[in-house]
């Protein structure tokens, strides 16, 4: 029974319960139109005051200023991984600071799996991607992608990325447990493209110094089948110059979503409305700035019970423990499956770590309530008591 399942999982995430109460209601009359949300016509009134409410909502929650646009996409963010690059190096404004002749190189900060996927997919695409450094190699932490190494030791195309179209990193990296505590100097020159799919509505972002941010909804705001892009308005212009641009596919055109206010063709509306019902549940609760109240002291609760024990281990670096995706291994690593059987019986659910690098990995996202973690850290120390 959900109430008492406490649901760990990286994406698709812990959903508000009366946010899934108000969708099974919507799924049988959405709006008082007698019709489910999966039958209603996207060009009804009812889901474009949908779409405009949503999209208030994100403004309000983020305070998007009118610089930027809001789009709703689909695909995922592993899709706009390719987009970004391609609507970039058609944007007149960034090709008219490069020779027309050559495509500008970009510039990649890896930390950790997914920001990696995104240099991989600008590469595969045929971009000149400069790794600005590579977090997997870090001497400072002995770890692989165990933290952010000092800016001091890396490589940007020009000082602070001014010679590159534009640099690229990801605010919290959810297989490694690695987040930002700040946002990372770059030139004023350049455009500063972020992927904010894990930790997006945890804090409150100062959106202006972004040209772009990405985030999948289903990490902290929805549903999965709905993905975020916020984008500065400017730079949706495209250069008119198919030689200097080659064509792209007209879905992943950031200037087509927008100007048919991400109704170009049929959105994904469950996972639109879903997102609604959530970003009213992030508002009726304080907003971002409230759940990032909740998320240090989550997160503050579990990094304490590992630094306290013998039997945790955290392999990320202090300044760089991600609030969203708490990663954490066993001294004694013959125990862990036994924890995870241990955890399962007291319905914790979904505590394994990503595939690729085992351990334990716990994600607090905003909808997870403080009764969870506390339910998780009593496991633990009991755990611990059993196995010392
Ligand atoms: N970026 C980050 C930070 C993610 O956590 C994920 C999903 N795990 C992705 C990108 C890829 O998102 P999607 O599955 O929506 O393509």
């Amino acid at each position: 029974h959900k109430s008492v399942v406490h649901n760990f999982g990286a994406g698709p995430c812990i959903l508000p319960r009366p946010v899934l109460e108000e969708a099974q209601r919507g799924l049988l009359d959405f709006a008082d139109t007698g019709l489910s949300i999966l039958e209603v016509s996207h060009r009804s009134p009812p889901f474009q005051r949908l779409m405009d409410q949503t999209e208030a909502q994100v403004r309000q929650l983020l305070q998007v200023p009118d610089t930027h646009s809001v789009l709703f996409l689909q695909g995922g963010a592993s899709t706009q991984f390719a987009a970004v690059w391609y609507n970039l190096m058609a944007s007149q404004v960034i090709r008219d600071r490069f020779p027309r002749d050559q495509l500008p190189t970009v510039d990649y900060i890896i930390t950790g799996s997914w920001s990696k996927k995104a240099a991989q997919e600008a590469r595969k695409l045929g971009g000149k991607v400069n790794i600005v450094v590579d977090a997997s190699q870090n001497p400072h932490t002995h770890h692989s992608f165990g933290g952010i190494p000092p800016q001091d030791d890396w490589s940007f195309t020009g000082p602070g990325g001014r010679d590159a179209a534009y640099v690229y990193y990801c605010d919290n990296e959810t297989v490694h447990g690695v987040e930002w505590d700040h946002i990372p100097q770059v030139s004023p020159d350049t455009i500063l493209v972020c992927d904010m799919s894990s930790n997006i509505m945890s804090r409150p972002v100062d959106v202006s110094r972004f040209g772009v941010i990405l985030a999948g909804a289903q990490k902290n705001m929805g549903p999965a089948g709905v993905t975020l892009v916020i984008i500065r308005k400017d730079l949706l212009v495209h250069v008119d110059d198919s030689v200097v641009c080659p064509p792209f596919p007209t879905m992943l055109d950031y200037q087509v979503a927008d100007a048919n206010a991400s109704l170009y063709n049929t959105p994904p509306v469950f996972a639109i409305y879903v997102s609604h019902l959530f970003n009213q549940w992030m508002l009726n609760h304080g907003g971002v700035t409230a759940m990032e109240g909740f998320s240090r002291q989550k997160s503050g609760l579990l990094y304490d019970t590992i630094q306290k024990s013998q039997l945790y281990q955290c392999p990320v670096s202090t300044p760089y423990r991600s609030r969203m995706n708490v990663v954490f291994t066993l001294t004694q690593p013959d125990l862990q499956a036994e924890f995870l059987r241990e955890a399962e019986k007291r319905h914790m659910v979904q505590l394994k770590g990503h595939r690729s690098v085992g351990g334990i990995r716990a994600s607090l996202y905003n909808a997870l309530p403080i009764a969870s973690v506390e339910a998780l850290v009593a496991f633990m120390k009991e755990f611990e008591r059993q196995y010392p």
